[in-house]
């Protein structure tokens, strides 16, 4: 594809020409990077009504004996903790991730 460009850049010689086609190819190169970072981000979907199961990575440690639980799905945003050792679990997810 570069190969068979390199004429057309050569006869077009004019620093005009040169520079639309350097503006052109900016656009499009541009245009793509935006649709592949695009492509990417999900749309964020609605909130599911309540009650409905959802998607989370919520993780969880026993304040006892440290075991990790990861909840991957769940019925609201923030889910009541799983118990273990017969305590609710600390819910240990960083910020960032909720
Ligand atoms: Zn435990």
């Amino acid at each position: 594809m570069v190969a068979s460009l390199t004429p057309i850049l050569a006869a077009s010689g004019g620093t005009v020409a040169r520079t639309i086609v350097a503006v052109v190819a900016a656009a499009v190169l541009l245009k793509v990077g935006m649709a592949v970072l695009g492509g990417f981000a999900r749309p964020v979907p609605g909130l599911p009504d309540p009650g409905e199961l959802r998607k989370v990575r919520l993780l969880y440690q026993c304040t006892i004996c440290g075991t990790e639980v990861r909840m991957t799905t769940a019925n609201d945003e923030v889910p009541e903790p799983p118990r273990h050792c017969m305590e609710d679990m600390a819910l240990v997810t960083p910020v960032d991730d909720l």
